[in-house]
């Protein structure tokens, strides 16, 4: 529960505070926000992704994600004094990709445009992060204030019941009346909190803290961050069944154990869709020209879901799918995956094999989990190069140097998508490799020059490691 409970019970209150209950209402979600450090940290991410230009320094525009609603919300804040909000609200969200907006504000607050600025700011998430294709306001009537405001951000009214009126802003008005060239995001991260409300017991190498590690790492390095879109279901079926997210939702409605290693329980399927979601996001902005490179850091990792079932703290092949929506939806003509995590890519391979303009390589320990990495009979395109236990930095770069990275400059691929685990670490516990933090950063350098990068991440389960790991890597990646 993230809010006292007699705000989450009566929600009402919260979208629709007497005026009187408004410093009551404000204080107890401000009280609330700072109880919870790693969401508002969370928010002030999004608050970057406002253009600060845009905003100015005297509002900023936070987001929280409310429990069982799942509806995203802005909060309007003047220094620490929270002057109103934008929910966006739709329970068709994930269907129709249309939804529903609200602006409050307080009275005291009126007339200086905070209410445009974080609407405008809302909307900017929704249809160019969230891909929204459709934003519908109510306003009432008599409300001419809010009429004014929704006209000014573009809104179209088009019918009308007894009391209020309707008004609706497609994406591609949108993209009309904001079609300037769009701010080139240089390396960004892509991720989502949910991705941390993933469930797992409390042994589980998963856990949480892995993905902080990462975010306090790109945090560091003042990264750029966005949220990762939840894919839908077409875009899953890039490799999976039709029906396989219903099918996942539906076993892991209670906490359960999807194979021998694979924990989830309710928000399992959200958090791995943000996976899927962000890969293919990723993939987007890179071969757009957006972005130089992305670096995709959700849990639960992918690559060894397999197309009928989890595997290996894997739900769904997100790097596979990344890879078939570049070649068959964006247009890339050559695809190139090389997963470095320590285990062999297994999931991923399966889903790759003999697909034509996609070249898979995997470098991992032998002898590890999940034992897979023969070549697989009719498929060329698979390259599998088994690493010795104990492979220390040396050997690592040699081979990289020998076999890996020719082989990748040959095919020059239009977009280099990477299963990044950091496992290999010599402190991590699940393998014998010993390199360090450093090497991840000398791999970087490497791939950069190869192609524009998409990174997922995979493994990596001491958090200290991971965290340096991921930074060395991540640094790398922007080092002009
Ligand atoms: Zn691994």
């Amino acid at each position: 529960m993230l809010l006292p409970e007699h705000i989450a019970a009566d929600r009402l209150v919260l979208r629709r505070p007497r005026r009187e209950d408004a410093p009551a209402v404000a204080e107890a979600i401000a009280e609330s926000l700072k109880e919870l450090a790693g969401w508002f940290q969370w928010a002030q991410l999004l608050q970057r992704f406002a253009d600060p230009e845009d905003m100015g320094d005297r509002a900023t525009v936070a987001n929280l994600r409310f429990d069982d609603l799942h509806n995203p919300v802005y909060f309007i804040w003047e220094g620490d004094r929270l002057q109103g909000e934008v929910i966006l609200d739709n329970p068709l969200w994930e269907e129709e990709r249309a939804l529903e907006m609200e602006v409050w504000l307080r009275r005291s607050a009126w007339g200086r445009g905070l209410a445009t600025e974080a609407a405008r700011a809302a909307l900017r998430h929704v249809f160019e992060v969230e891909r929204c294709q459709l934003v519908e306001a109510r306003i009432e009537s008599r409300n001419r204030a809010s009429r004014a405001l929704f006209t000014r951000l573009g809104f179209q009214r088009y019918g009308f019941r007894r009391d209020h009126e309707r008004f609706a802003l497609s994406a591609e008005d949108w993209a009309a009346d904001h079609g300037e060239a769009p701010r080139h995001l240089g390396v960004v991260v892509l991720s989502h909190p949910e991705c941390l409300l993933h469930p797992v017991s409390p042994d589980h190498p998963d856990q949480p803290e892995r993905l902080q590690a990462v975010l306090d790492a790109a945090r560091e390095l003042d990264l750029t961050m966005l949220g990762a879109p939840r894919a839908d279901e077409r875009t899953v079926a890039l490799v999976h069944p039709d029906d396989h997210v219903d099918v996942l939702r539906a076993r892991t409605a209670d906490a359960a154990a999807l194979d021998r290693d694979t924990d989830a329980g309710p928000g399992s399927v959200d958090a791995a869709l943000r996976g899927v979601g962000g890969a293919v996001a990723g993939v987007d902005l890179v071969l757009a020209g957006h972005a130089d490179h992305v670096f995709v850091a959700t849990r639960p990792p992918g690559h060894h879901a397999s197309r009928t079932r989890p595997m290996g703290f894997c739900l769904f092949s997100s790097v596979a799918i990344a890879a078939l929506h570049a070649r068959y939806r964006a247009g890339a003509e050559r695809v190139a995956v090389l997963d470095f995590d320590v285990h062999q890519g297994n999931g991923t391979q399966d889903a790759l094999s003999g697909e034509p303009g996609v070249l898979f390589i995997s470098v991992h320990e032998e002898l590890l989990y999940p034992l897979t990495g023969r070549q697989p009979p009719g498929a060329p395109n698979v390259v599998n190069i088994g690493l010795a236990p104990r492979t220390d930095s040396a050997a690592f770069r040699a081979i990289f140097a020998q076999k890996v990275l020719p082989r990748l400059q040959d095919f020059a691929p239009d977009v280099l998508l990477l299963s990044a685990g950091f496992d290999a670490h010599a402190a991590d516990p699940v393998s014998t490799a010993s390199l360090q933090s450093a090497d991840f950063g000398w791999l970087a350098e490497q791939l950069r020059a190869v192609a524009p990068t998409v990174s997922v991440l995979e493994g990596g389960y001491d958090t200290v490691s991971l965290k340096k790991s991921a930074k060395a890597f991540l640094r790398a990646m922007v080092m002009k």
